[in-house]
């Protein structure tokens, strides 16, 4: 292998139902390659290191600048964006993946629509009705503005939930991701009106008590998004609604 050239072994699976097996691919070395680059050099040839002409690779993305989440997947054991995943050569082969806490639709193709199914079991958005006036709503000062913004920067990537070893098949965990976008919801002053039914849906199973504080999501959280004093939030506000409630039984 030239000196010039990187190895991207890449997890692939045709469909669904199909068994996951690996490919391996040469892609030029240069200033400023990435994961996404890397692919796309793929795509365009996709001859293996062992010279068979296979399938392109699929794979999403879309904003290519670490906005819309859709190119997670697991790259050197990481989940992270491949558009941020620069590739400087200090290594000579680079292993990508699909999440594997979604299933697979194709390569590295993952269906993350069990995140928005978890969003709609804790009402993740403010409801208002913008077809009437509703007159002015409850005004947010400039710290409690400061303290949302970093909790609304969530891209829905999924790799909170990748990272996390509470999300099995054995759980329902909803992940860090779903949340802290209560913790969001509530933050705001409209919001925080029917905190009753999201406090609920998180005290439930799959919610709050189903955390086990490993931090990982953190970690891993692309756009640093506080997502344990977040979730350390929720469960505060969590125990003393339900306390409120008990006591005006
Ligand atoms: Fe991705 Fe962070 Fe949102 Fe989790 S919380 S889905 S890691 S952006």
């Amino acid at each position: 292998m030239p000196m010039d050239t990187v190895t991207l072994k890449i997890r692939r699976q045709a469909d669904k139902h199909a068994r996951p097996h690996w490919d391996e691919f040469p892609v030029r070395l240069r200033p400023g390659l990435n994961v996404v680059i890397a692919l796309q050099d793929i795509r365009r040839d996709p001859v293996t290191t062992d010279g068979r002409k296979v399938a392109p690779v699929a794979w999403e993305c879309s904003c290519l600048e670490e906005v819309c989440g859709s190119c997670a997947m697991v790259i050197d054991g990481r989940p992270r964006q491949a558009c941020s995943c620069l590739i400087d050569g200090s290594r000579n082969i680079i292993t990508v993946e699909p999440l594997a806490k979604f299933p697979v639709v194709r390569d590295l193709v993952v269906d993350r629509s069990s995140i928005f199914e978890n969003f709609k079991r804790v009402m993740a958005w403010v409801p208002i009705d913008g077809t009437y006036g509703l007159g002015p709503g409850p005004r947010m000062s400039q710290e409690e503005q400061e303290a949302a913004y970093p909790l609304s920067r969530c891209i829905t990537c999924g790799c909170c939930i990748e990272a996390c070893p509470q999300v099995n098949p054995g759980s329902q965990f909803m992940g860090a991701a779903v949340l802290n976008q209560v913790t969001l919801n509530i933050s705001h002053m409209t919001g925080w009106m029917s905190r009753a039914e999201r406090l609920k849906a998180v005290r439930g199973a799959g919610g709050l008590s189903d955390c086990g504080n490993a931090q990982n999501c953190a970690r891993v959280c692309p756009k640093s998004i506080p997502l344990v004093d977040s979730i350390a939030r929720l469960n505060r506000a969590a125990i003393i609604d339900g306390v409120k409630r008990w006591f005006s039984r």
